[in-house]
């Protein structure tokens, strides 16, 4: 196992449109593995490739029932609303107000370089559809309504 550095706000692989993988390889899946290591000590829902420098199509999502690896991920139907706060560990501190689909369906391939569907609605839907636009170069920032806002700290609840 290996944390890696997560980049923040201002780097530019954030910013990158990020290549799709081609097949999993060794270095992939320790990419992966590192990927939910780093997401887990940072205390994080979700991390994608390009949050630790590498532009490839690969991100992880663990919303409290267990990591789910995307690999090459895409949409396939959306639909319903919710609006509610969203962070991200590129953007330390901060939190802000985001709407997006009430339940996704994604495609993706697995490990075993499978194509695979996964639905997920709430926090599930949010967090894949977050990582997914980190894979695009997008950041919740683009999307928040409002002002982004400090978010408080833990010792007040
Ligand atoms: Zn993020």
């Amino acid at each position: 196992m290996a944390l890696r550095k997560i980049r923040e706000m201002g780097d530019d692989c954030l910013r990158a449109v990020c290549k799709e993988v081609t097949e999993i390889t060794p270095r992939i899946e320790e990419l992966v593995e590192d990927l939910i290591d780093t997401m887990y000590e940072a205390d994080g829902v979700g991390l994608a490739a390009p949050q630790v420098g590498i532009r490839k199509r690969i991100a992880v999502v663990d919303v409290g029932e267990g990591p789910v690896v995307l690999i090459n991920p895409e949409v396939v139907s959306a639909e319903g609303e919710q609006t509610g706060n969203e962070g991200c560990l590129s953007v330390p501190g901060k939190c802000g107000v985001v709407t997006r689909p009430l339940k996704v369906k994604v495609k993706t391939r697995n490990m075993n370089w499978e194509w695979e569907e996964i639905e997920g609605e709430e926090l599930f839907a949010r967090a894949m559809l977050h990582e997914m636009d980190h894979l695009d170069g997008i950041l919740y920032v683009d999307k928040v309504e409002g002002e982004l806002m400090d978010v408080e700290a833990p010792e007040e609840d």
